[in-house]
């Protein structure tokens, strides 16, 4: 098996959009996703903005607390 990202941006068959997965939950709540995932770098303009709003809370938090 290879290398297997926890986290990172997927594009779901059904999606139009780009969403960020933590496991396989979308930070919008909105998708299920279990195909592999782009590293947090990889944004685009199809990208959700609800994902992207929540990633940049994530990232934020992980500075605060570094
Ligand atoms: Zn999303």
């Amino acid at each position: 098996m290879g290398e297997t990202k926890e986290e990172g941006w997927g594009f779901p068959a059904l999606s139009k959009k780009a969403h960020y997965f933590v496991g396989s939950r979308s930070l919008c709540n909105r998708w299920l996703f279990f195909g592999n995932l782009e590293g947090d770098d990889e944004t685009s303009s199809d990208d959700c903005t609800t994902c992207t709003r929540q990633l940049a809370k994530r990232k934020a938090a992980k500075e605060k607390a570094a």
